[in-house]
């Protein structure tokens, strides 16, 4: 990359007068400013390239500027930027095929948003209406988005200063056998044990007051945690059991994250609705939306649905979606996360943790891994306490710097550290993110005791 620090400090001053960034106080923030991209990797204006092992927030899944989407999007910029949702255009009606056909079951109809919040809150008001009933269960260690009733479906602190208390939402806790609420020793004593806590929530709650159940499929930015065989099956025979709608959040988790279209695939469910965003396009143009069942699609025939959005289905980005599925089915975008997921990441990530004292838990699938990393292996205490800042969080900011140092753009969430790059990385690629790593790692260890 070339080199312009001029050019880079005016980016950077127009930033700090006047873009207000999110989830932030803004004068504690340090945004690095950003000269290119391409692939795995980006660049600054000082000549600094980074391996991204974040997928920007999880969503280039084929990496930055593919030149086939780069395309399609220029050529759709040219024929037809834009048009009302209430049409047929062909963008959107290709977009929509190819989705419901990478999609579980019958989850065939497609109601396009802006981005997964939005698409979260739609699927919950589906719900609500199709079944009469108020409430929505989630679960602890979640991210549903940061509108109002997605982020009070969130069970993390991103909740808390924008919680109503009143958006008719029960929180429960999904399985975790590394930091188990239910004393279990086992996989298979978490997955009883997590869904019998969950029939019992459902009995207290009263089974005719809950709407829907929703769930990351696997969670993402909580903990990447992977459920247990079973028990995603088992939530869908409690909601089948009640009546109750199961919503999948795939916004994080799908489209090959997971080395699957959908993480669903992984356990072989099949949910009433299905919420998706970045993945879809690669983020390249914001759109997210909501992949409807037959059962919910019919409550909606004769009667309207009460919601929408001016640029639901928007063409620009209806045809990136179209363009990096093709580009995803032509590369084998999917089975290569599987396969560097399998063969490279998870191999390396395992070794790592036998080398580096602060590395407590190595959990994850395909291109969706998380290290967990702790004071002691022992007695599992965080390498910093939960939702922790300022001097409180040093150990993570050092151990984010010095992956820097070593041009590794590393994801850091509490005392985690996600290893999430685009689906399509090389194995070499992989290996150069593996080795920033374990030099960033010696760094964590020394906050060990
Ligand atoms: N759901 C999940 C599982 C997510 O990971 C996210 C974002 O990270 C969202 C919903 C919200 O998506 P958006 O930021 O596009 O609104």
């Amino acid at each position: 990359p070339q080199t312009d620090p001029q050019a880079g400090a005016a980016v950077k001053a127009a930033d700090r007068a006047h873009v207000f960034h999110s989830w932030s106080a803004q004068e504690l923030i340090d945004p690095l400013p950003v000269a290119g991209a391409e692939g795995s990797y980006f660049w600054d204006y000082d000549g600094n390239r980074y391996l991204d092992f974040t997928s920007g927030l999880v969503f280039t899944n084929i990496g930055y500027q593919h030149p086939k989407v780069v395309a399609a999007i220029q050529e759709q910029a040219a024929t037809l930027t834009t048009f009302a949702p209430a049409f047929a255009v062909e963008a959107r009606s290709e977009a929509a095929r190819l989705i419901a056909q990478r999609t579980p079951g019958d989850l065939d109809k497609i109601f396009f948003t802006n981005g997964g919040a939005d698409a979260v809150e739609h699927a919950v008001r589906m719900a609500r209406i199709h079944t009469g009933r108020p409430k929505v269960l989630s679960a602890y260690r979640s991210y549903h988005g940061g509108t109002q009733q997605a982020v009070n479906i969130t069970g993390d602190p991103r909740r808390w200063p924008s919680d109503s208390g009143a958006a008719g939402v029960v929180h429960f806790w999904a399985p975790f056998l590394y930091r188990s609420r239910f004393y279990a020793e086992t996989e298979q004593q978490e997955c009883e044990r997590a869904l019998e806590h969950l029939e019992t929530t459902i009995a207290f709650e009263g089974p005719g007051t809950i709407a829907a159940i929703i769930l990351e499929t696997i969670p993402g930015t909580a903990g990447i945690m992977v459920p247990p065989r079973g028990y995603l099956a088992g939530v869908r025979d409690l909601c089948d059991k009640y009546g109750i709608v199961f919503v999948l959040d795939e916004v994080m988790a799908g489209f090959g994250r997971t080395g699957e279209w959908f993480a669903a695939d992984l356990f072989e469910v099949t949910p009433d609705l299905m919420t998706f965003a970045k993945g879809v396009n690669s983020g390249y143009v914001p759109l997210g939306g909501v992949a409807i069942s037959g059962k919910i699609a019919e409550t909606f025939g004769k009667r309207a649905y009460p919601g929408g959005l001016t640029y639901s289905g928007h063409p620009l980005a209806c045809a990136a979606a179209v363009a990096t599925l093709q580009v995803m089915a032509e590369e084998g975008v999917v089975a290569n996360a599987a396969v560097v997921g399998a063969q490279v990441i998870e191999p390396g990530l395992r070794d790592l943790a036998e080398r580096h004292p602060s590395v407590g838990d190595v959990r994850g699938v395909g291109m969706f891994w998380a290290l967990e990393l702790v004071k002691n292996r022992e007695t599992r205490e965080p390498l910093v306490p939960y939702n922790a800042a300022g001097e409180a969080n040093a150990p993570m900011a050092a151990f984010g710097a010095a992956a820097k140092a070593n041009g590794l753009w590393p994801f850091i969430n509490m005392n985690r550290t996600h290893v999430v790059p685009p689906c399509n990385i090389t194995e070499a690629e992989a290996k150069e993110g593996l080795a920033a790593l374990d030099a960033a790692l010696s760094v964590a260890d020394e906050y060990t005791a």
